[in-house]
């Protein structure tokens, strides 16, 4: 079967060029899937904007719409196990978290279907002046969504529901690593009964598949998750046509342990935060800011985990953690490292791919503790986006707040403290766009979630995440329309 999804058809790319799909664990070829071509994407673009402009799916009540997206919810998790085997596959992650991410999945459609029932328009004048006035939510119309490797289907559906449950139409991008869960989202679509047309896939490069979708006029709003670099390429290319934007971007996220918080939570989360799918998590606690008093024990046991975390491929039931996405990315982390020790941080543990049969096909990296940092390094600045951890000391509230907050970005961050005035006082204070108190990574599809900063522009999730993808529109009518006399008439009343 082809693997382009475009106006209600399977089709091959325009050139017939297709792309291996590799498990970065092993190497193992998981799928070879078409690739698109810019005309390819040109074309996608074309169906949904025949899709929005016909009302095929924009014209549906809202009840309708909000009925199939519960549809697709309980069709993914029927489809939990097929969906969360071939997103281990793509990404190298272990099954029991794609098990979790399927699970997020449906409740992101559980959610934005809810929500395609709330109508957010409201009356302004409701007629007893000799007006009526009123604003209406519309949806956008064609949406341009470009998804990263690291959640392939989770990003997905974070773009996907929303955009549905407001009647727009689409085109999605994922990522040309992990394509294959994006794919069944469309087949999942396509059972649920959704017309033809209104959700669109290619796949491909970002340059080539990705870029039209920021470029083409015939796109209304583009929605990015992946890198600020590319992102800001994106905004760019959105800039001409003056489209809507939203970008869910990296992160620098500080988890900060104040002396007075449960040291026993406080250790094990710091861990979690940062090491959790290999550290390959936007909002991933990859900054540790410890009160200087209790350095010393809260490094050695964070060290003491980190050296024991098992790595191994999706389907080890020792493994801890698995694969980074790629041995390009790895080499990444890998400079990374090399330049933080360059700079003067100094290695508690990790720092290179780890040695052993099991490994070497794959593109495994340990994990990684950088102490002695200072927020005027690289390692502190810079994502890494692997499983390193860097390690900074402050000795006072305001010096906490003011480290966390020196960074580019603004996605999340916690503090660790019992004081729970100054956890309220640190949380208010941190310009990030989630914060948790004592705790690190839960999140809930009723939250907004996107950062501060560079970090993006827009929320997904939440509310907010549903505003992204309508317009508002003030409807004015005049009950008894009358000769306004501004001209002419008033020039008569001068004289
Ligand atoms: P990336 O390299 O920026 O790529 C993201 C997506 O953009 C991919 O599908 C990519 O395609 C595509 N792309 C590349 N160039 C493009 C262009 N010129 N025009 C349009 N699309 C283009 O990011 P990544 O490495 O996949 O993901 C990791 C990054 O995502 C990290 O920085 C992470 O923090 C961020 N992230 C943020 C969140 C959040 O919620 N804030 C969530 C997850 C990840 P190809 O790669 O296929 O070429």
């Amino acid at each position: 079967m082809a693997d382009l999804f475009i106006d209600g058809e399977w089709v091959s790319g325009a050139k017939g060029l297709t792309r291996e799909v590799r498990c970065p664990a092993d190497g193992a070829l998981v799928a070879t899937v078409d690739e698109a071509t810019r005309e390819d994407t040109e074309r996608a673009i074309r169906a949904a904007r025949k899709a929005f402009d016909d009302g095929r799916w924009s014209s549906v009540s809202a009840t309708e719409r909000g009925k199939l997206l519960i549809r697709v919810a309980d069709l993914l998790e029927r489809d939990t196990e097929v969906i969360a085997h071939a997103e281990s596959l793509d990404t190298g992650k272990r099954i029991i978290e794609a098990r979790y991410d399927v699970a997020d999945i449906v409740s992101s459609f559980r959610w934005f279907a809810g929500l395609a029932n709330t109508n957010l328009g409201r009356v302004v004048d409701p007629g007893t002046t000799g007006t009526f006035s009123r604003v209406v939510y519309e949806p956008v119309g064609v949406c341009g969504l470009i998804t990263p490797w690291n959640y392939p289907l989770l990003q997905a559906s974070w773009k996907v529901a929303p955009a549905l449950a407001a009647g727009n139409t689409f085109v999605i991008k994922p990522s040309e690593m992990t394509p294959s869960t994006t794919i069944l989202l469309m087949r999942i679509l396509q059972e649920a009964g959704l017309p033809d047309g209104v959700a669109n896939l290619v796949l491909g490069s970002g340059a080539e598949a990705g870029a039209p979708l920021a470029e083409h006029p015939d796109v209304d709003m583009v929605s990015f998750t992946g890198g600020v670099i590319t992102g800001r390429r994106v905004m760019a290319a959105a800039s001409v046509t003056v489209k809507k934007v939203a970008l869910e971007l990296g992160g620098k996220n500080p988890n900060i342990i104040f002396a007075d918080a449960d040291l026993d939570a406080a250790i094990d989360n710091a861990a979690t935060a940062v090491f959790l799918h290999s550290g390959q998590v936007c909002s991933a606690g990859a900054r540790l800011l410890v009160e200087e008093s209790i350095h010393d024990e809260v490094v050695d046991r964070v060290v003491a985990i980190a050296s024991k975390i098992r790595l191994g491929g999706p389907f080890d039931p020792a493994a801890e953690t698995g694969s980074l996405i790629s041995r390009d990315h790895r080499s990444k982390v890998a400079g990374y490292v090399e330049r933080a020790l360059a700079e003067g941080a100094v290695l508690r543990c990790g720092g290179s791919a780890p040695v052993g049969p099991a490994f070497d096909d794959g593109a495994f990296y340990l994990p990684t503790v950088l102490d002695g940092c200072t927020t005027t390094m690289s390692c502190v600045q810079d994502e890494s986006f692997g499983p390193v951890l860097t390690v900074e000391t402050f000795t006072s509230e305001a010096e906490a707040i003011r480290l966390g907050n020196d960074t580019i970005y603004g996605l999340a961050g916690a503090v660790w403290t019992s004081d729970m005035g100054r956890a309220a006082r640190v949380a208010n204070a941190l310009r990030h766009g989630t914060i948790w108190i004592n705790d690190y990574h839960p999140y809930r599809p009723q939250a907004e979630w996107g950062g501060f900063k560079q970090s993006g522009v827009g929320r997904e999730l939440g509310l907010a995440g549903f505003a992204e993808y309508v317009e508002p529109k003030h409807i004015y009518e005049n009950l008894q329309p009358a000769a306004s006399g501004w001209f002419g008439e008033s020039e008569q009343n001068i004289t």
